[in-house]
């Protein structure tokens, strides 16, 4: 799986501006047991860098994009980062394997339930806090956020998330048409009320639930 996501990132380096991933981000997919964060009957598959179906039509993402956004979000060990799509847990998993203490959202209660074990056998209960909820609405009473990443796709960037980002944060998060073409985009809160926008990646993301149905 290593191999597969150094790959990656040199195939599309040019697009990027990341030639191969920091050692702590490959140490951290490393050890993240990832087979614990598919369904059981996918274990076999768990380490292919795919992304793979879990429960509630949803999907734990490719290796490679939770590197890419890992390593895109810049964070350093003590790092209070937003999550924003908990899942399967894997993403959370792999930002406390980096020393980040995570605030994570996510729509769907049976989701949460099922990566709150995982996450506990893996890290201090003190370094994440899981709440079921609507994560464009980020997390305000826990705001400022230095770094804040979302999992699922909006058609465009929730303004409630790039508010909670401190001057110099950054937000990653994939966005586009939910049928058709999505960018990852990187958010960087510049000065007080502006922001600069630039577009990393097509991908293709699981739809931003209560987007688009106001
Ligand atoms: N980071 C996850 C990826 C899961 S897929 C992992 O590593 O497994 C995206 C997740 O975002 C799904 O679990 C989905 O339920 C959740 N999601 C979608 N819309 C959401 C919303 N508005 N608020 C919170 N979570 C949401």
């Amino acid at each position: 799986m290593i191999r597969e996501v150094l790959d990656d990132f040199r195939r599309t380096a040019d697009r990027t501006g990341i030639r191969e991933p920091t050692d702590v981000v490959v140490e951290a997919l490393r050890r993240v047991p990832r087979d614990w964060f598919v369904v059981p009957e996918d274990g076999e598959n768990a380490w292919r860098n795919e992304p793979r179906r879990i429960a509630c039509g949803q999907t734990v993402s490719q290796p490679f994009i939770v590197a890419l956004m890992t390593e895109l979000l810049g964070v350093l060990p003590g790092d209070r980062v937003l999550e924003i799509g908990t899942g399967s847990g894997y993403q959370t998993a792999v930002l406390l394997a980096m020393g980040c203490e995570v605030f994570s959202v996510e729509w769907h209660a049976e989701l949460l339930a099922a990566a709150r074990p995982r996450l506990a056998a893996l890290a201090d209960p003190s370094r994440f806090h899981l709440r079921r909820g609507d994560g464009r609405l980020g997390w305000p009473e826990r705001a400022p956020f230095t770094h804040i990443v979302a999992t699922a796709a909006p058609v465009e960037p929730p303004p409630e998330l790039v508010g909670q980002l401190s001057v110099g944060g950054v937000l990653v998060i994939p966005c586009g048409d939910p049928a058709g073409s999505q960018e990852l985009v990187t958010i960087r809160a510049t000065c007080a009320g502006a922001s600069r926008r630039r577009s990393v990646l097509p991908v293709r993301f699981v739809p931003m639930l209560g987007d688009g149905e106001e």
